[in-house]
């Protein structure tokens, strides 16, 4: 199997802020949104049908705990969660912080982030 993302698992332990027992939370490094991370699960899966449901319920804790440190630490005023899984179909969650008084926003904004990524 030849996926982008278990390589990174693998290859840029560095990129990786956060690990648990089913995920892994990886920074993108996005100079346009410093805060804006990736959370995808350890296995290889590409559906929201192959999570077990302990694999659902750490994903719904993290994102709380990724929202409030997005507040908290980047001053974000809303975090957009985001997946599309196209170009590389491993499972993965983008979550884009919007600091407050920024003009960029909605789908313009999640446009920009996941493309500069
Ligand atoms: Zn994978």
């Amino acid at each position: 199997m030849n996926c982008k993302i278990c390589e990174l698992h693998k290859i840029q332990p560095q990129a990786i802020i956060q690990s648990t027992e089913f995920w892994i939370i990886r920074n993108t490094s996005s100079a346009l949104l410093p805060g804006y991370c990736i959370l995808e699960p350890r296995r290889h899966v590409t559906t929201w049908s192959d999570l077990t449901s302990k694999e659902i319920i750490e994903m719904g804790t993290l994102i709380q705990e990724i929202e409030s440190r997005l507040k908290f630490e980047h001053h974000a005023e809303k975090v957009y969660v985001v997946t599309i899984s196209e170009v590389v179909s491993h499972l993965h969650l983008h979550l884009i912080p919007r600091a407050t008084g920024m003009q960029l926003r909605g789908l313009h904004l999640i446009e920009k982030a996941i493309t500069s990524n």
